[in-house]
């Protein structure tokens, strides 16, 4: 043993996160000891209040700290328009890219017949029911992947009766690629040039 447990499970934790090993997970481990009033501190702090606050928003299944959430609150949004995503962090793309002034709704993955994810996996059903009047769109802004894109086909059909237009993004984004990996502009431009379904 070269330290205590207390360290050895902070490092084994940070090293579940995504894009860290052990060795990045360490290296983190150590920055974060070294500073501990200016980083470990309240990052500590800021972690558990985010573990405290945090609620699955029962409008939109996106993921914040207030009930419904900043995004479902904000008077300022166009309710008329549904922008459908497969992830919260698809729909923290579109924020950034700052494009979108409708509300969201999260799937939280794609259709995978294969892997047992069907439609009630899926928020697919509370889209259904939130599709229609006053809405007016629903823009299927779901990955240029082909689990992504059989999913659009599949919404799409489910949401023909609706009377709600249903819009995807422009053909134009990259095949397989996935929204979070975007730039803002592309991101932009793929929604200005979103057609009709
Ligand atoms: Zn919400």
């Amino acid at each position: 043993k070269t330290q205590g447990p207390e360290i050895e499970r902070l490092i084994q934790l940070l090293a579940r996160l995504p894009g860290l090993g052990p060795r990045s997970a360490r290296k983190a481990a150590l920055a974060l000891l070294k500073r501990r009033t200016d980083l470990l501190e309240p990052l500590a702090d800021a972690m558990s209040e985010a573990a405290r606050r945090l609620h699955t928003c029962p409008e939109c299944g996106s993921l914040d700290t207030v009930q419904p959430c900043t995004i479902c609150r904000d008077q300022g949004r166009d309710r008329t328009l549904i922008v459908v995503v497969e992830d919260i962090g698809d729909l923290w793309a579109l924020e950034r890219a700052g494009v979108v002034n409708g509300v969201y709704h999260v799937l939280g993955g794609h259709l995978s017949p294969l892997d047992g994810i069907g439609p009630e996996q899926l928020a697919i059903p509370r889209l259904i029911e939130r599709a229609q009047p006053p809405v007016k769109e629903v823009l299927l802004a779901l990955n240029a992947t082909v689990e992504g894109q059989s999913t659009a086909h599949y919404l799409r059909e489910q949401l023909a009766l609706s009377g709600v237009a249903v819009s995807a993004l422009q053909q134009g984004v990259p095949v397989g690629g996935e929204l979070d990996y975007l730039d803002e502009g592309t991101l932009a431009a793929a929604i200005r040039a979103r057609r009709p379904l």
